[in-house]
């Protein structure tokens, strides 16, 4: 059974947490220390650890964490221009929450990361 992280304390709303965006599957949050004008953070509300523990049965939150990213970067003004959608994994992945995440961040520009 994996442990719970302090993301699911701000989905309970037990911590405090600019909540942008949350329904039965998700939850959206700006991140503490935000990398660009925008940088918010969408959950699944259930506790999955990495992209390593996918399973089917997430493909319901994990496409809405999709389509909440959509919504959110047109409601920021940064849709037009564009943004990077960013999943960390494990150690190499740089992932420091162990509770996926799916980061959008945007609002200047980003440069190539990749290629
Ligand atoms: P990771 O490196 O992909 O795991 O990203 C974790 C992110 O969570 C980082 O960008 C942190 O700034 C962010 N973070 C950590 N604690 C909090 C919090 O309490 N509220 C909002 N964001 C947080």
């Amino acid at each position: 059974m994996a442990e719970e992280t302090l993301f699911s304390k701000i989905i309970r709303r037990e911590i405090p947490a600019d909540i942008l965006y949350q329904d039965e599957l998700v939850t959206a949050f700006r991140d503490i220390a935000p990398q660009a004008p925008t940088h918010i953070l969408i959950i699944p509300n259930h506790l999955i650890p990495t992209t390593n523990d996918v399973k089917a049965s997430d493909e319901l939150a994990l496409g809405r964490m999709m389509t909440v990213a959509a919504k959110l970067a047109a409601e920021e003004g940064i849709a037009e221009d564009g943004y990077r959608l960013i999943m960390n994994c494990n150690k190499y992945g740089g992932q420091e929450v162990y509770h996926i995440h799916l980061h959008l961040v945007g609002g200047k520009p980003l440069g190539r990361m990749i290629g």
